[in-house]
């Protein structure tokens, strides 16, 4: 039995077999040049590669569960491998130059994706990624290179390595995965925030976590106290199997407080709302006793529908996020949740939420938390911005929906989203579509210039959501997924208790509804404070609801204002 030390990122413990994530190799895509009697024989290894693609879409598409999308999607990219005008261009392209084949290939596609991109027809450009994905599948075969497969994790599995890819965490909760352990992360990155979510236990800063599991040995995954136990003893796992089965009991408990509304001992009502990533999500809000949904991360949804075409993943597989497949996701959400409110956010793409599969650049940054990202990313691609923004006023007719800005820093970044919204309005009605030209839209309180200018930004906004894990971060400008400065990520820092207590402030001032939907809105001991601090209403995941229920029910404002006095001045 080896116990290893780590840092808990996501409470809750949890049992199976282990399965080391392999480290993900970049595919690199060598230049040389060939001589003119290499030609035909290169030439033969792209046509055989095509072919093999072509047959893994055959053999799919003849599979029994396909659905009528996926068809479509296969369809198309079956005619993208044999369109004889881009052979041809590649061909006269490869001859010509004399490079290889894996290069010339990757130069043509980047090329034509790029024109496609610049094209301006939103139909081409959405192909732009399509004709991307399908010769990336034949360059694979060509390099012999081999991406890890999510969907190759079985259930039942403690996933060990050294990081994970937040697009990869999307789909764990399609899965029942035990418990997560990984040498980088911390408790305010989206990996452990989804993992929460999805009430898989994490521990991070296991020093060297890949190379100290074989595949299949016995893990325990200790969320609670940051434990990582491989080879348990029989002892061992009496124990965590005792722990497993009284938080069950727990949580069977707080099922009580579902239906009751959210209130201290003295009366004081809050509203508790939930923070989903997907709209199936929505309806374990309403069965935690959610009074709304407080945040719709949607750049999750993207990132969940970007799984590229993959013989384990075939049941999930659909095409980059259309206008059409945004308004059924965001009509879901709004008629599971009835007339309760729905916050919807703008595409949060960027950072460590890297969106593939749509419309978005890929961009390289040297510091991308501080780049092209949220809001940011929007504006650049005004494109995908509207796109999104005509779903979600087509949705508007199901429910009570709001919609928010993320990452704002400035007043004219949400002068110019509200202009955009005004014009998907006036195109809404000029093509006789229904939608709610009422649909009120705020900002994301998450950067130190939007906490502190607060005044600036509410005649603009119609509510403020004050998003603590990125105001943590920006605020004390320490990096919310860099284990190594975890220690500095502190959300009780009098620096960042100030900016809430400013933007608390400004939204009383102006009279704007105000909600904390960062991680501390979840969290017992940071809840108390926020509550004392005289926010009323939160948002958090949903398994948590009934946890803050409990603890609100125990005190009486007076107490939590005094506990709170105690942290901010
Ligand atoms: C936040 O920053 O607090 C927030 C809720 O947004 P996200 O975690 O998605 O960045
Ligand atoms: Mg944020």
């Amino acid at each position: 039995m080896n116990v290893i030390l780590g840092i808990s990122a996501a409470e809750g413990i949890g049992i199976g077999k282990a399965f080391v994530l392999p480290d993900e190799q970049e595919r690199k895509i060598p230049k040389r040049k060939i001589s003119a009697q290499e030609v035909n024989l290169e030439w033969q290894r792209l046509t055989d590669a095509c072919s093999q693609v072509q047959k893994e879409f055959s053999d799919f598409l003849s599979t029994k569960d396909i659905t009528k999308d996926q068809r479509e999607v296969l369809e198309t990219y079956q005619l993208m491998l044999s369109d004889p005008v881009f052979m041809k261009e590649l061909q006269d392209f490869f001859s010509k130059k004399l490079l290889n084949i894996e290069y010339s290939l990757d130069f043509k596609v980047r090329e034509y994706a790029d024109m496609l991109r610049n094209s301006h027809n939103g139909y081409l450009a959405e192909r732009a990624q399509d004709i991307e994905d399908v010769f990336n599948r034949v360059l694979d075969i060509l390099l012999d290179y081999h991406p890890f497969d999510i969907w190759l994790v079985p259930d039942g599995a403690v996933i060990i390595g050294r990081s994970m890819k937040t697009s990869d965490t999307v789909i764990l909760g399609k899965r029942k995965i035990a418990g997560l352990a990984l040498t980088e992360g911390s408790s305010a990155c989206h990996v452990a925030i989804l993992a929460k979510s999805y009430g898989i236990p994490v521990v991070v800063g296991i020093e060297d976590a890949a190379n100290l599991a074989q595949n299949g040995e016995t893990i325990v995954v200790d969320g609670n106290i940051g434990e990582l136990i491989i080879h348990p003893d029989a002892a061992t796992l009496t124990s965590a199997n005792a722990k497993i089965v009284s938080e069950q009991k727990y949580r069977v408990n707080l099922q009580k407080f579902k239906d009751v509304p959210a209130k201290t001992e003295d009366g004081t009502v809050f509203k508790l709302y939930a923070n989903i990533g997907t709209p199936e999500e929505a309806q374990i809000a309403l069965d935690n006793g959610a009074d709304g949904i407080g945040l719709f991360r949607t750049e999750f949804l993207f990132m969940n529908s970007a799984q590229k075409f993959s013989k384990q993943s075939s049941s999930s597989y659909t095409n980059s996020m259309s206008e059409d497949a945004q308004f059924e996701a965001y009509k879901r959400v709004l008629q599971i949740m009835g007339d309760k409110p729905v916050t919807i956010r703008t595409l949060d793409a960027g950072g460590d939420k890297i969106v593939e599969g749509s419309d978005l650049p890929a961009v390289s940054e040297k510091n991308p938390l501080m780049g092209l990202r949220a809001i940011r990313m929007s504006l650049y691609c005004p494109s995908v911005f509207r796109t999104q923004l005509r779903a979600l006023y087509r949705a508007s007719v199901y429910g009570n929906l709001r919609i928010m800005l993320p990452l704002i820093t400035d007043v004219s970044q949400v002068e110019t989203a509200l202009g955009i919204a005004k014009g998907i309005r006036i195109s809404l009605k000029e093509d006789n579509i229904p939608f709610d030209p009422d649909v009120p839209i705020g900002i994301m309180v998450e950067t130190a210039a939007a906490a502190i200018c607060a005044d600036c930004l509410a005649p603009y906004s119609k509510f403020f959501s004050l998003g603590t894990n990125d105001l943590t971060q920006y605020v004390l400008g320490v990096d919310r997924e860099n284990q190594a400065v975890n220690p500095l990520y502190n959300e009780f820092s009098l620096a960042v208790l100030r900016m809430i207590k400013n933007t608390i402030l400004n939204a009383e001032k102006f009279n704007i509804p105000l909600s904390v939907c960062g991680e501390m809105a979840g969290n017992k001991e940071s809840a108390v404070v926020l509550a004392g601090m005289g926010v009323r209403n939160l948002s958090m995941i949903p398994k948590q609801i009934p946890v803050i229920k409990e603890m609100l029910s125990h005190f009486s404002i007076k107490e939590l204002e005094n506990l709170s006095n105690r942290s901010v001045f």
